[in-house]
C-alpha cells in the first residue's frame, strides 16, 4: 500500500501524479472523521478513496478537503473527490475559492500551458464545485475535525492563494508548497533535502522567506509537504531554504538585466541548478548529479520562470 502510518492519525498518500514519491496527499483521522490536504488531480481520486477504504473509512466520515493553493497538482482533482464525499466541505484561501467554484480561468490557463491534449492526460478534467460546499478561510481560523483543531495559516509567496494548515494535536503542520521540495530519493542518510519552489506566476521572494519563517516559528515537529510527505529537521531545512531563495533571487536580478529574455532563462537555469547542485553537495550528497536533473530537472524550469516573472513584475 502507498501509504505511510504514523502514530498521530496523519498518513502520506501517493497520488500518482507523474511518478511515485512525487506528489501527495495527506490524510488526517480524528474519532473516527477524516479530511484529506490536498488532493492531486482527477485520477488521483481512486488512489485517496481506496486509502480511506484502508483505513476502515467510509466516505461519509470525511468532513474536509483542505487545500494548500490551486495549483493543479495539489487542487485539480477536488471537483471529483467532493462528488464521492458526500459529508466534506472544501477549505480554501479566499484567493483561490473562485476558481474552485469557476475552474474556466484554470482550465483554459492550464490549455494553454500544456495544450489540450497534454493538459486532459495530465489532469483529466475540472469540475466546477457547488459555492454552498465551499470554505473560504481567514487567516488564523480555526476548523474542527472531531475534536482535533486545524489552524489556518495565510503563507504568501509561493503563490497568493496559499495557506498551510497547523494540526495542533500533532503539532504538525501541511505546507503545500511553502516549505519548498523534498524528494525521497535526494535526501542524504534519512535527512531531507529541500529546495523552494519559485514558478510562475505570483511567486516572491520576500512573502516567501517571511512564510518559511512563519513556518518554522509555528515550531512544529514535523512538516507534511506536498512534494513529498513528512519531514523533520524544520529550524535546519527552513534556514537552507531561505538561503536559496536568496541566491536563486539574486542569479535571477543578475541576469535579468543583462541578457534577452531567453538567454537569461538558459542562464538562469544553469545558475539555478548550480546553486542546487552546491547546496547538495555541501550537504554531504554523493549521489550522481544525473540524480538530481531526474528529481529536480522540472523544478529548475519552472524556478527560471517564475523568478523571471517576478523580476518583470518588479521592472514595471
Ligand atoms: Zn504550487
Amino acid at each position: 500500500m502507498d501509504d505511510t502510518r504514523h502514530d498521530d492519525g496523519i498518513h502520506t498518500i501517493d497520488t500518482h501524479y507523474l511518478r511515485p514519491s512525487f506528489d501527495a496527499a495527506h490524510l488526517v483521522v480524528q474519532d473516527g472523521r477524516a479530511a484529506f490536504v490536498d488532493c492531486g488531480t482527477a485520477h488521483s481520486v481512486p488512489h485517496l478513496l481506496a486509502a480511506l477504504t484502508a483505513h476502515g473509512l467510509a466516505p461519509t466520515a470525511v468532513d474536509w478537503l483542505l487545500l494548500t493553493h490551486v495549483h493543479l497538482d495539489h487542487a485539480g482533482g477536488a471537483g471529483q473527490l467532493l462528488q464521492a464525499l458526500p459529508n466534506a466541505r472544501l477549505a480554501v484561501h479566499p484567493r483561490g475559492a473562485p476558481h474552485m467554484i469557476d475552474p474556466r480561468k484554470l482550465i483554459d490557463a492550464s490549455i494553454a500551458v500544456y495544450g489540450a491534449e497534454d493538459y486532459a492526460r495530465l489532469y483529466g478534467d475540472l469540475l466546477p464545485i457547488d459555492a454552498a460546499r465551499v470554505s473560504p478561510t481567514a487567516d488564523g481560523e480555526r476548523l474542527a475535525l472531531g475534536s482535533r483543531t486545524i489552524e489556518v495559516v495565510h503563507t504568501p509567496g509561493h503563490a497568493l492563494h496559499h495557506q498551510a494548515y497547523l494540526d495542533h494535536a500533532a503539532q504538525v503542520v501541511f505546507t503545500g508548497d511553502t516549505f519548498g521540495l523534498a524528494y525521497p530519493p535526494l535526501a542524504v542518510q534519512g535527512r531531507p533535502f529541500a529546495l523552494p519552489t519559485t514558478s510562475p506566476t505570483q511567486f516572491d521572494p520576500q512573502q516567501l522567506i517571511a512564510s518559511i519563517r512563519r513556518v518554522v516559528a509555528l515550531a512544529p515537529r514535523a512538516a507534511c509537504l506536498t512534494h513529498y510527505g513528512r519531514i523533520g529537521d524544520i529550524a535546519r531545512v527552513g534556514d537552507d531554504l531561505v538561503r536559496m531563495v536568496e541566491r536563486f533571487t539574486d542569479a535571477a536580478l543578475a541576469v535579468a538585466d543583462t541578457a534577452a529574455q531567453d538567454e537569461a532563462r538558459v542562464a538562469l537555469r544553469s545558475a539555478l541548478r548550480a546553486i542546487v547542485l552546491a547546496e547538495w553537495r555541501g550537504f554531504g550528497a554523493t549521489g550522481p548529479e544525473s540524480l538530481l536533473d531526474e528529481w529536480a530537472g522540472l523544478d529548475f524550469d519552472l524556478n527560471a520562470d517564475g523568478l523571471l516573472a517576478w523580476c518583470a513584475r518588479r521592472a514595471r
